[in-house]
């Protein structure tokens, strides 16, 4: 069969393999029988090597969902009584978390701050010294929405030397930037199939300390589908998801798993690298600005300021690009307009490149100058 191939520069899902997207097509099985739990078995224990866990200490629980649920399942799951989240916002995926707080109405302190910068570490520490109550500290390792890689290693040192776990929303960097979830002082991660791990939608997975998952039985119950402790439970008593597990995405994700350690974690650190550094030399060639400092880029997600140019016109910059098989996706900002560019996927610098060549072409049919233009 004869795939066509398509370039995708958005947040996830990613460009895949073709043997990942035939690895969907299997025999018809029931999730129930034995066959489907030792496959899932392996996979949970794959998923927390990912992460650097400990096997001992450290489980993946698998949900069928997009990677918000885990957001959801870990911040409803994981609050003890008459205790408070700090949820460290500097972008729109902590943002989210904030809103299921609100939503659950968990008592919460949303720490806002810049979009463009990393958050202010003694801010965040002098919140948690004037609030013991304080129980669990939630941020994003990589905030899609910006490009912002945050500091979590000392927020989550932090979090610890007041008695408060650490959650992180690790979806959109796991599998692709060096992170290990002891050295990072991390209890909990999370991530999709879709993102890092470059297979399909539909499940997703937190990881996190089994210990603290035990003891969060006893802790205030505010969903049914979404409780860690309960999905949790019913693997470790019967090897199964609670409810049907999404089949054809397992088979999918354990091939890429096969597929990630055989180009090796370094090597494909390494590529996704090489096509973030060709996406800003692309960008760089046509004149085009980035709105966060290079420091604090994940290496990931590069936010792209609009020119300032009478003629331009995202959505048909956007159409000319995906009918030539590259996806860009809008920006995330609600102050400054960008759209954004992403070295997510299986993709290679030759596919930024000839990328590049095809925007050229539609800045020039649309009558845009090149360079691109900024009135400041
Ligand atoms: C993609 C992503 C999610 C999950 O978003 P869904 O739309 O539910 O797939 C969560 N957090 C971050 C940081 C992400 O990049």
């Amino acid at each position: 069969m004869n795939i066509k191939r398509n370039i995708l520069l958005n947040p996830g899902p990613a460009t895949t393999t073709d043997t990942v997207k035939m690895a969907q097509v299997v025999p018809d099985i029931c999730p129930r029988e034995k066959e489907f739990a030792d496959m899932m078995k392996g996979l949970r224990e794959d998923l927390v090597k990912v992460a650097h866990g400990d096997p001992q200490r450290h489980t993946a629980v698998l949900f069928t969902g997009s990677g918000t649920i885990n957001i959801d399942v870990c911040l409803n799951s994981l609050l003890p009584e008459g205790k408070k989240i700090l949820v460290v916002n500097n972008g729109a995926y902590s943002s989210r978390a904030a809103e299921v707080c609100r939503y659950y109405g968990m008592p919460h302190i949303d720490q806002k701050s810049s979009v463009f910068d990393v958050p202010d570490l003694t801010a965040v520490e002098k919140t948690l010294d004037e609030n013991p109550d304080i129980a669990l500290v939630y941020t994003t390792h990589h905030e899609t929405g910006t490009g912002v890689l945050n500091p979590i290693r000392e927020i989550g040192a932090m979090a610890h030397a007041h008695n408060a776990i650490f959650v992180v929303d690790t979806t959109s960097s796991l599998g692709m930037i060096p992170f290990d979830m002891v050295k990072d002082n991390v209890d909990f991660c999370m991530a999709s199939a879709q993102k890092g791990l470059m297979a399909m939608t539909g499940l997703s997975f937190v990881i996190g300390d089994r210990k603290i998952i035990e003891q969060s039985a006893e802790y205030p119950k505010r969903s049914y589908y979404c409780n860690l402790f309960l999905q949790y439970d019913y693997f470790e008593k019967t090897g199964q998801m609670h409810f049907t597990p999404p089949v054809q995405t397992i088979y999918s994700t354990i091939q890429a798993l096969k597929e990630y350690r055989e180009e090796g974690e370094e090597a494909k650190f390494r590529r996704h690298r090489e096509v973030f550094e060709a996406i800003h030399e692309g960008l760089d060639e046509l004149g085009f600005k980035d709105v966060i400092r290079r420091e604090i880029q994940s290496g990931l997600v590069v936010s792209v300021k609009y020119p300032d140019d009478k003629n331009w016109d995202f959505d048909r910059i956007h159409d000319y690009c995906y009918d030539n098989g590259f996806t860009i996706y809008p920006g995330k900002i609600s102050t400054t307009d960008t759209f954004r560019l992403c070295s997510l996927g299986a993709i290679v610098p030759e596919d930024i490149k000839a990328f590049f060549r095809t925007l050229r072409k539609a800045l020039e049919e649309n009558g845009i100058s090149i360079p691109v233009t900024y009135n400041r």
